[in-house]
């Protein structure tokens, strides 16, 4: 039952993570990976998730993905729940909702197949007709810039061709979500440029929402907004939007915002509370325009 009144959290967004939580158990030991997440992405956007190594990106990707399922919490990717879709729907919802390309290069490729027979094979399993694989296969490999690839195996392309014909194999069924985990992980920078430019390509012209999950600060610059997520939550975002300035220029604003979670909490930066001092016990005040934190010193 809903608590409050009004639209169920983030009911217009395609994404959404509500208070999810997952537990991996080993033994009698229990790591709390996702520590109630929230994080709402809206159809058409492309997002980074920004975090260091171990802070619960991948696991995040998996239980959007569908590979892994929550231990609480509510997820939703369109019209699916996450937590309730049974076997046959979590098969349907894999093939064709969402496109995964996997951290590590090698694990999303075929070594004895071509790039086009890879492309094919998830629409094969779908049940697309032969004349049309052709056809998406070729156009995909073209939009994303490898269609020199066509004929190849992956011991045949460089790192940044396997990882665009990745995510063409990720695209084949045309899903609503690709999400990319570390995709430019194993990449130099010229060539993390090209993969970047067919995650954007994928999402500008053939209209795919795009989640790309990284360790690498440098790559929110490439994308519109980032969510940085530290010990299995949401902490802050970046937008980044282009004005024009007083002098004609071009010039894109980042803006840091704090994330504050449905119970009302929000992180204060290590940097803020060092400078005055903020520990255990503060003082709020609403003003007319914005909520003040001071440090609790005897009046
Ligand atoms: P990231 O991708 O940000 O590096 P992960 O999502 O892989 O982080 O892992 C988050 C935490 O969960 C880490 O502490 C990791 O050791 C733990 N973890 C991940 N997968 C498993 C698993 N299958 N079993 C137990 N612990 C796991
Ligand atoms: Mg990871």
């Amino acid at each position: 039952m809903p608590r409050s009144a009004g639209p169920e959290f983030g009911s217009d967004a395609l994404i959404v993570c509500d208070n999810l939580v997952r537990i991996y158990q080993t033994g009698s030991v229990e790591v709390q990976a996702l520590q109630g997440l929230d994080l709402l992405v809206d159809a058409g956007e492309m997002v980074a998730i920004v975090g260091a190594s171990g802070s619960g990106k991948s696991t995040l990707l998996s239980l959007l993905a569908g590979i892994d399922a929550p231990t609480a919490g509510r997820a939703r990717v369109g019209d699916w729940d996450l937590m309730s879709m049974t076997r046959r729907q979590r098969v349907h919802y894999r093939r064709h909702t969402v496109g995964i390309v996997r951290q590590q290069t090698a694990r999303n490729l075929v070594p004895y197949l071509t790039a086009e027979q890879m492309v094919d094979l998830p629409m094969t399993l779908a049940g697309v007709p032969r004349r049309e694989r052709r056809t998406r296969a070729g156009e995909l490999l073209e939009a994303v810039g490898v269609a020199h690839c066509l004929g190849r195996r992956p011991a045949q392309m460089s790192g940044g061709e396997q990882m665009r014909v990745a995510i063409c194999v990720g695209m084949a069924n045309r899903p609503q979500v690709l999400l990319a985990d570390e995709p430019t992980g194993e990449l130099d920078t010229g060539t993390s440029a090209e993969v970047f430019g067919a995650l954007r390509t994928a999402n500008e012209q053939l209209g795919v929402t795009v989640v790309i999950v990284t360790h690498d600060p440098d790559v929110s610059g490439q994308v519109a907004r980032t969510v940085a997520i530290r010990a299995g939550r949401t902490s802050s975002e970046v937008l980044r939007r282009s004005t024009t300035g007083a002098d004609g220029e071009h010039e894109v604003v980042a803006e840091e915002y704090a994330i504050m979670d449905r119970a009302g909490r929000v992180q204060v930066p290590k940097d803020y509370r060092e400078a005055l001092a903020l520990t255990r016990r503060v003082r709020l005040a609403l003003e007319t325009d914005q909520v003040a934190i001071r440090p609790d010193v005897p009046a």
